[in-house]
């Protein structure tokens, strides 16, 4: 077991591992020191001495990524001192900086700009010209550098060193005119290349797919996971409602949870927000012809009635634990067989960090609830819901759908995306995880759907109600899974 040291920050009493980054001790404490080179997944370089505390004992005062905590210590993070050296380095990064916030992507989430805003706060005493580099850089793989922007951090080419391990990114030239840029014939090219515009902690690196598109200061937040892989990234989903207009998602971006994806997510998975607003099923049909709502739902009813016995039900490996939840008590009630085929949903290969090549988010939830692969075309009326089963017979074939897909189904159903109903899912660390309801859409939820054709009252508290018989989540609750989920496999 760690030894565990006691040190005083702003007179606060700290636990810590004895041999402990200080910053980091700090920061995960609650205590904001500003830095930019320091990452919790690139570590210590050093480079930018943003981070500088006193410490009682020294002269001058220390930076605080390269000290580690020790017994006793105290650190004062605040005060003229410390302040005075904060203002210096950010006069230093501020010097050739192009100040150019108004029209900066990163405005709203800059570092630089946060930092100047606390501690900054003077005018220029440069008298000559600054020094002028690149602005428009197209790097690949959607992001583009805008080099005047850059304060050198280095973090964006230590993620392509030690992380990607693919180098495309470097450190180039010297003194002031030293410029973040790719290694010559390269560019930058990889399936996690995006996560460096998270990483830049100012302007320089932004992404092509978001800029200019929404101030970030208009964006509301959910907290979910990624649906493309089995592993479960997790996200938020930053969307916004402006006046007269849809609710638009506008971007995902990684969530921090060690456990699952550390600090990261695949570029696939984040550009997979289009998918909200894309190809999307929203009419109820009747052999093809749009109908009302109540009509399809009516004509429901009576199939599963005639049908009862008879019935099989294929169901996405995507859909949550509670929709496949709300399915099993639908097929409960019509004595119906519940399927899925996770074989359609394996797609090239696992990488050695996060992409899975299981494509279903929810794999290890079908597995827990008992749905597996079968024969499910031997009964007469068949329901597919949401599956990529793309089912040809002629027979009786309802579809629930997302999205739209090629079918020649009698009846379909428009049913809401994740992004608009809660739920949770098993990732495959089985780790049960949460998605929060991020905007408003009309279509109906499965949940909605089944309790009107079952004409009973099929809650969300229902559904956990069911879902905690199952020994695995005995004792957990929607709420118990709380932001970064809980080991229950
Ligand atoms: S582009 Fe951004 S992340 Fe890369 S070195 Fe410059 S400031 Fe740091
Ligand atoms: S690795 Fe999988 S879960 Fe993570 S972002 Fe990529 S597709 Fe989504």
């Amino acid at each position: 077991m760690d030894k565990m040291v006691t040190f005083f920050a702003n007179g606060n009493e700290i636990k810590a591992k004895e041999g402990e980054i200080l910053l980091r001790a700090l920061l995960e404490n609650g205590i904001e020191v500003p830095h930019f080179c320091y990452h919790d997944a690139l570590g210590v370089d050093g480079n930018c001495r943003m981070c500088m505390v006193e410490i009682e004992g020294f002269k001058r005062p220390q930076v605080s990524c390269d000290t580690e905590v020790q017994e006793g210590m105290v650190v004062r993070t605040m005060g003229a001192n410390i302040n005075e050296v904060k203002r210096s380095i950010l006069e230093l990064e501020l010097i050739n900086h192009p100040v150019d916030c108004p029209i900066c992507d990163q405005a709203g989430e800059c570092k630089l700009q946060d930092y100047y805003m606390q501690t900054g706060l003077y005018d220029s005493r440069l008298t000559t010209q600054k020094v002028h580099k690149n602005k428009h850089i197209d790097l690949g793989s959607s992001v583009m550098l805008d080099q005047e922007r850059c304060v050198l951090c280095a973090r964006c080419s230590r993620f392509t060193s030690n992380i990607t391990k693919t180098g495309e990114l470097g450190i180039m030239g010297r003194g002031d005119h030293s410029y973040l840029g790719t290694m010559p014939n390269k560019k930058l090219d990889n399936p996690y290349a995006m996560n460096v515009v998270d990483l830049c902690p100012v302007g320089a690196l932004t992404s092509r797919d978001f800029r200019f598109k929404q101030r970030v200061w208009f964006l509301k937040s959910a907290d979910s996971i990624c649906q493309e892989c089995e592993k479960g990234c997790n996200i938020t989903i930053d969307h916004t409602q402006e006046k007269y207009k849809e609710d638009v998602i506008y971007r995902f971006k990684p969530r921090a949870n060690k456990s699952v994806n550390g600090y990261f997510m695949c570029d696939f998975g984040r550009l997979s927000y289009k998918k909200q607003s894309e190809n999307r099923q929203e009419e109820f049909l009747i052999s093809g012809e749009k109908s009302e709502s109540f009509e399809v739902l009516n004509k429901l009813k009576n199939l599963l009635d005639l049908n009862k016995g008879t019935v099989s039900i294929l169901i996405s490996p995507s859909c949550s634990l509670e929709e496949m939840m709300a399915v099993k008590l639908l097929a409960k009630r019509y004595e119906a067989e519940v399927f899925c085929d996770l074989d359609l949903y394996l797609e090239g290969k696992d990488d050695d960090f996060l992409i899975k090549a299981q494509k279903a988010s929810n794999k290890k939830g079908t597995e827990l609830l008992g749905i597996n692969s079968g024969d499910y075309k031997k009964n007469s009326l068949i329901i597919n819901i949401n599956h990529k089963k793309i089912i040809k017979e002629n027979g009786l074939i309802v579809e629930f759908l997302t999205h739209k897909k090629e079918n020649n189904a009698y009846l379909v159903l428009p049913i809401a995306y994740f992004t608009e109903q809660k739920g949770s899912a098993i990732n495959s660390d089985g780790y049960i995880q949460r998605m929060e309801k991020a905007i408003t859409k009309e279509n109906m939820t499965l949940l909605e759907i089944i309790q009107a054709v079952l004409e009973e009252e099929i809650s969300f508290d229902l559904i956990w109600q069911e879902l905690q018989k199952i020994d695995q989540l005995n004792g957990i609750s929607w709420d118990k899974i709380g932001k970064t989920g809980i080991k229950v496999l």
